[in-house]
């Protein structure tokens, strides 16, 4: 089935406070949208919220990944639906090695009996770690500790490849990538692109979008997404900031929206 995820006026709170003020997006397979604004406008919000995070509430709305309802699901379950998050902060897990996680995390979305061998599990992994120009070694150390920013940012995308979802978000996945770290990394994600699967990038900086040219533009401010466009409105932010969207939209009241 060909991949379709909505998400339909989705609200949500933080410790009661309102971030999310009514999220309207689709996104169909083969298809890259990329979410731009200004810091605090609930872009980490949206991803969390998709994701499950107990420290976000939903308060209305509804989110369909291919018919079934995703927020009426668990976060183990949207993983196994197909919806992939690479957080703007990966955390570290002491005691799990890297290749121990994503060995369980696949398996997880298997049925029983037909789990991966682990010969076929190295052999894959190793392969895409070569891809994505990772140290070997990585494969045993514990999940993302100790990795650098950059390092963390590249386990994320290995993760993906690995576990081939049909929804992915990437929130900043550029933050602290010197320029060959987002070269791999975009060429990582331009690998997984496909019909089947559709994007979610979350950047601050219109850098990232040099490399992976997206086919949608949205622009978030407060909360909401206040106008969308092709490749050239990520182009026009970079060259003149957000200013020009608030004086068209005639947004003042900056409670949420500020650094
Ligand atoms: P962005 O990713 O666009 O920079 P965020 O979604 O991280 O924005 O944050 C949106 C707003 O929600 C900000 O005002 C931020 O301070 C607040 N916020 C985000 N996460 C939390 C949290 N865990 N606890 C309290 N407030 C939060
Ligand atoms: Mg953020």
């Amino acid at each position: 089935m060909a991949t379709h995820f909505k998400i339909d006026g989705l609200k949500a709170a933080i410790e009661g406070k309102e971030i999310l003020k009514g999220i309207n997006l689709e996104i169909k397979g083969g298809e890259v949208h990329a979410i731009m604004g200004p810091n605090g406008t609930g872009k980490s919000t949206l991803a969390s919220a998709l994701m499950g995070h107990p420290k976000y509430e939903v308060t209305e709305g509804e989110v369909e990944l291919n018919g079934e309802a995703l927020l009426e699901m668990g976060v183990d379950e949207r993983a196994r639906a197909g919806l992939f998050l690479a957080m703007q902060y990966p955390s570290e897990i002491t005691g799990v090695t890297n290749s121990d996680f994503l060995r369980s995390a696949i398996n997880a979305r298997r049925e029983e009996g037909k789990e991966i061998s682990l010969i076929k599990f190295i052999r894959q992994m190793e392969g895409k770690m070569k891809e994505l120009e990772m140290n070997p070694e990585f494969m045993h150390r514990y999940l993302n500790e100790g990795f650098s920013g950059g390092e963390k940012k590249r386990n994320e995308i290995l993760q993906m490849m690995m576990l081939d979802p049909k929804i992915v978000v990437l929130d900043e996945i550029d933050s602290g990538l010197d320029i060959d770290a987002l070269r791999i990394v975009a060429n990582g994600v331009n690998a997984m692109r496909s019909e089947e699967r559709g994007f979610l990038i979350i950047t601050h900086y219109q850098r990232l979008l040099n490399y992976i040219t997206p086919d949608f533009v949205h622009v978030m401010m407060q909360g909401r997404i206040v106008k969308s466009g092709g490749p050239e409105l990520a182009e026009r932010l970079e060259n003149e900031g957000y200013d020009w969207v608030k004086e068209e939209l005639g947004i003042v009241d900056e409670t949420v929206g500020q650094v």
